[in-house]
Order: C-alpha cells, then structure tokens, then sequence
C-alpha cells in the first residue's frame, strides 16, 4: 500500500481526536509510545487519507495528518472528509470511530498479546467498531459549542502505597513545583501541560489559570507523579457532588468519570458503577455525602462525617436507630476494628452452594486473568498476592460431617482455642431429711490448635487468559469439595482415636480379625447396647454411623438387610440406606484402616451428634490466586485452618471389621 498525497477540498468536514493511545487494542495489539512516536515522525508533518473500513485507495473518503502527544502519550490525528456521504455520516453519529492501518516489519509475542514494531502508517479508516475503544472522532466545526479535552486523557502512572492519606494541599503543591520549569511554582513557570497530568478536569478556555484545574488525585513523590487512591476515591465523591461537589458542565462528567474509574482499576478495584454514582448524587445531603464517600470506597471519611453530623445525640438510643438504619444495607463494609456502627452488606449472601461458586469462580476468572500492560511492561516482577474475603461453606453444600460436630469458630488472631469440656451429671435418688451426696462433675479444658490444610493448583498464562466465570466455578466448587473431604479426614482421624469404646465380631482384636469378620447389622445393635449402657441417651436421628464403603457392601449383601428391602422398609430402586435402627449412615472411603490377621481392617464410627466432638475453625475454606511471572504462572490456592476435638467420648464407638 503506497502513501497516496490528495489535495486539500474547500467545504469539506473537518475532525480531530485520538488514533491510537499506547495501549493493548480489542484484537490484542500492544502499541507502544515509543513506536507510535517514531511512527509519527517517519510521516513528518504528511498526509495519509482515509478510508472507509480500511478499504481501497480509490475510495478515499478524506485525508489526515497525525502528530503524537508526547504527554498523553496518544498519538491524535486532524483530518478533513470530503466525501459528503462520510461527512454525513459523522455529523449524524452514525460513524464515530476511526483506526489506524499501519503495516510493521517486526512483531513481538508476549504472552498472548502481539507488540507490533517499526510501525508504518498507511491510512486512517472510518470505522463501526474500534479496535481501541479510545479512538474517537470530535467534530471541530463544533468545537466552539461543544467543549472538548476538558477531561484530562486517560493515563496511568505509577501508584503511590494504597493507604496513603490525601492530603489536597499538600498533592497541589507538588504537582506546581513538579510542571514548573524553574521548581518553584510560581504560577508564570509552570507547563500547563504538565500541570493537568494530576487532574481530572480542566477548563480548557482558561488553561492557564490554577483555579481552572479540578479534582486533582495525583501527587508527587520523590519526583514521580503517582497516583493515590484515596485523591481517586474523593475526586470520584466530589464529581458526583459529595462535600459541595465540584462545578464541572454536566456533559464532561461521563469522561472524568471514566478517567478516575482506570484509576480505580490500576488499583485493582472495582470502579463504582456511574449509574448508581448518579443515583446517589440525587439524594439530599446529608445523606448525599455520607452515601457516596462510602460508595466511593471511603467507609472511614464517610463515618467520620456521619460522627461529626450525629456528634450531640449519639448517646441516646433513638439516634443510633436512625443511624443504623440509614446506614444499613449502604454498601460493603471494610473491617474496621474501632467501628460501632452496624453496617450489613448490599449483596444478600448467595443462598445456594452453586451460587456461591460462581460467585467466587467470577473472582478467581478476573483475578486470574493477566493484565497484559503489566506483563509486558513488566511492573509486577513481584508475585502479586492478593486474598479475597473468606467464604463459609454452606450448610447445603455437599456431605461433610462437620455439621454433626459444635462449631468454635477462633478470633482472628487466636492460635488456639480453648474448649471447656464437661461431663454429665447422674441423678441419683434424694432422701428426704439427708443431705444429698455432691454429684461430681469434673470440667477439664482441651487445648485445640487448628492446623492448616491446603492445595495449590496452577495455570500457565495462557491457560489463565482463557479462565471463564464457569471455569472459575468449577475450580471454586473443587477446593470446597476439597475442603469438605479435608475436615472429614480431620474428624474421622480424631474420632477414631479418641472413642470411648470397640466394638468388633466375636470381640476379638483387631489383630485377629479375619475376611470372614465383615461388618453386619448385629455391630449396629451392640453400639447402640454399649451407649446406652454409658447413659449416652439418644432418639432416632440422633446417631451417626461413618461405614466405609467395604463396609457398607457388606450391610447391603446381609440377608436381614436383603429381606428388609424386600417388605418395603427400604428404597430397593435405589438400593440406599440412609438410617438403620434409627442411625443416619453415611459412607466415606475416608474411614481410617488398620491390619487384622492379613486383611485390612476397617473402622467405622457410631457417634452422637453435636455430643461427640467440637471442630475448632481458625480459618473457613480461603482461596487465593497470585502470580508467578518468572515461571509464567498463576496459582490459584485453597486452604483451611482446622481442628477437631472429641468432647465426650462415650458417645463415640469405634466397630472395627475386615
Ligand atoms: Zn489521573
């Protein structure tokens, strides 16, 4: 494709806007500003035309000249469409995009995305669809009417530590000193062009004036200008009106909304939605500004206006009603250890295991997926370690006998939990006139440290690119799975060395026992003899027998349980027994096993519910994700922190067969 030099045409339309921002483009091109610039230059100053959708010489539409914006590192284009037809199209919206076609000698493959290089420009195209969503079309003739640029460009620049304070002034100051030529500030040194780098908005009839700069969130920091997120956070408050709002015209709200919501995004936090920053911003202060400045992301500043609002009534019980009430439901809540105003979360907690893992498959997909600025940029040369909040494992989520077991959940913090044991009381017969004998009850106290138990599953960065929502489910539902079976391993490892007692056929010792000693109903009814000989008191559906599956075959083989299938007492079709002599059975590989006279032996577990042990949990199921980018990897890992303590071992009976 050759460069093809048209002549200029009166009348026609003229645009402007931006070609190309060095950026990864929708088809994953990776356009660096230093092969932009010197793809720029090559054209020094000349014109290459414009196309319709990249297509053909002959049906130039127009011609353009490009020149690359040092500062904002985009590269912008002027041009002037003399096809009418065009014109139209652009002046009635229904083409607002343009592209640059480019040929390039040399590419480079990072991960997935292609950086092109030695970049030479061919053409500019009008097109439906952008490659990079940035590259627009503004009509000059209506610049006069309609502002543009007011919006400070999208960037990114580096990031200041998360918790940094924002401190106005001070980030002012910084950014004066830092466009001045000379460093001292002064209003008649300073490169406005340089200045606006630390805002979201100027007033591009007034550029040269400090007071037509707004929202400023950049600061700099041993001579970098840095972005700092809780500027980007109150900037994103004041632009929707918190604490007396900013006064910017209404129609550049959207562009500076987008520009702090990249901001948000190079923190790697979700922008808050525009729609719902603007259905705040129609609220009545106060509420207005406590709303937003917690919607924004921050819960402290918010709290800090509430106090200050509710200071004088505070003590009285009618105001913290109103105050928890307003607050309610408002947003998600960061921990906050001073905090005493109850606040519940906006997402009602997902109600079904399912939901639950696409809930958090969806967040192991995006925090999987590869941001490819930095891979190719290389600014993560650390692992990047980033947790999400824990999730509980619901109650209806697959078998896990956790759930017959009390539940101490340990502070944050705590190594071990302590766990008062007490036995029971007997009553004996009282004679009138003698004093009773004391019952003696002893408490003991058992010290429990939950133990950390995990896997670790890792993606090459190809693999993680392609992680979807539903992969990410699936891999969610494996760790809780996995999870599950992990503290059942725990509870049938403690029970089995902990029951009070062993049952075994003929009462032999496990050492003796050989094939022919299988598992049958009778051991059923002397577990049940041996706990109400404890005065362990139980009703149907108190008790929980743990067969292995060898086990469990051999119950279904038995001619008492064949015949009872027969008169109906059980589901034949599905051949499942779900409770024996009034013992809910559950079945799992994970029983324990020892050695009998050349067989294996197994031991299953009779127990009472909630008497017979307590699971200590320092930490519910965790799943984290972090990179690896020496190895080209990301990890995905899931982990618990887990106990199980016996509380009353006479509700636990151990029967042992081959
Ligand atoms: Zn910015």
């Amino acid at each position: 494709m050759s460069l093809e030099v048209l002549g200029w045409a009166n009348g026609s339309l003229r645009i402007k806007g931006v070609l190309a921002p060095a950026r990864v483009s929708r088809n994953n091109r990776l356009y660096l500003p230093e092969e932009l610039k010197k793809m720029a230059e090559e054209l020094d100053g000349g014109e290459v035309p414009v196309y319709w959708e990249h297509v053909s010489a002959r049906n130039a539409v127009g011609k353009a000249r490009i020149r690359w914006d040092d500062v904002n590192k985009v590269l912008r284009y002027e041009a002037e469409i003399f096809d009418e037809e065009a014109a139209e199209k652009i002046r009635s919206g229904v083409v607002k995009h343009v592209s640059l076609g480019a040929d390039y000698e040399v590419i480079d493959l990072v991960d997935d995305i292609i950086v092109p290089r030695n970049l030479h420009l061919r053409e500019i195209s009008l097109v439906a669809v952008p490659g990079i969503p940035e590259a627009n079309i503004e009509i000059m003739e209506s610049i006069k009417l309609r502002a543009v640029e007011r919006a400070v460009q999208l960037h990114e620049t580096p990031t200041a530590p998360i918790d940094r304070p924002w401190d106005k002034q001070r980030a002012v100051e910084s950014l004066r000193r830092w466009a001045s030529v000379d460093g001292s500030g002064d209003k008649e040194s300073i490169d406005w062009e340089k200045y606006r780098l630390g805002f979201a908005w100027y007033d591009e009839e007034n550029p040269e004036e400090f007071g037509s700069y707004k929202l400023p969130h950049h600061e700099v920091i041993d001579g970098k200008l840095c972005v700092v997120w809780r500027g980007v956070a109150a900037a994103m408050a004041a632009l929707f009106g918190a604490r007396g709002g900013v006064n910017i015209p209404e129609k550049d709200v959207k562009d500076v909304y987008e520009h702090l919501a990249a901001h948000y995004r190079q923190f790697e936090k979700e922008p808050p939605s525009l729609d719902r920053l603007v259905e705040l911003s129609r609220l009545m202060e106060p509420v207005k500004s406590f709303k937003l400045l917690e919607y924004v992301g921050l819960i402290d500043e918010a709290y800090a206006a509430l106090k200050e609002l509710f200071e004088e009534s505070l003590d009285t019980g009618h105001a913290k009603n109103t105050l928890t009430t307003s607050v309610v439901g408002v947003g998600e809540m960061e921990e906050k250890k001073d905090e005493k105003v109850i606040v519940e979360r906006l997402d009602p907690k997902p109600k079904t295991f399912g939901e639950l893992c696409r809930q958090v498959g969806k967040r192991i997909a995006e925090s999987v997926k590869l941001k490819a600025r930095e891979a190719v940029t290389g600014t993560s040369d650390q692992p990047v370690t980033h947790a999400m909040p824990l999730f509980r494992i619901p109650a209806g989520a697959p078998l896990g006998l956790r759930a017959f077991g009390e539940v101490v959940a340990l502070e944050r913090g705590e190594k071990t939990a302590t766990l008062p044991i007490i036995n029971s009381i007997t009553f004996s017969e009282l004679t009138p006139g003698t004093e009773p004998t004391e019952a003696t009850q002893t408490i003991t106290f058992a010290e429990v440290t939950p133990t950390e138990y995990g896997a670790i599953q890792s993606f090459t960065y190809v693999d993680a690119e392609r992680m979807t929502e539903d992969l990410g489910a699936v891999i969610a539902r494996c760790f809780a799975e996995a999870a599950q079976l992990s503290s059942d391993d725990v509870i049938l490892q403690e029970l089995d060395s902990a029951a009070g007692a062993t049952i075994t056929p003929g009462g032999k010792s496990e050492s003796e026992l050989t094939a022919d000693d299988k598992f049958t109903s009778d051991l059923i009814l002397s577990a049940l003899t041996r706990l109400r000989n404890e005065n362990v008191a139980f009703a149907p559906g108190d008790l929980v027998l743990v067969l292995h599956p060898k086990q469990y075959e051999d119950l279904l083989k038995e001619d008492y349980v064949k015949t009872a299938m027969q008169f109906g007492t059980f589901d034949p079709q599905t051949g499942v027994i779900a409770r024996l002599f009034g013992v809910d059975i559950f079945v799992s590989p994970r029983v324990k096993t020892g050695t009998g006279s050349g067989v294996t032996t197994y031991h299953a577990v009779l127990f009472k519910k909630k008497d017979a042990f307590i699971m200590a949990i320092s930490r519910d199921l965790l799943i984290e994700t972090f990179r690896d980018v020496k190895a080209r990897k990301v990890y995905v890992a899931g982990s618990h922190c887990i106990a199980a303590k016996a509380k009353w071992d006479k509700a636990i009976v151990k029967i042992v067969t081959a």
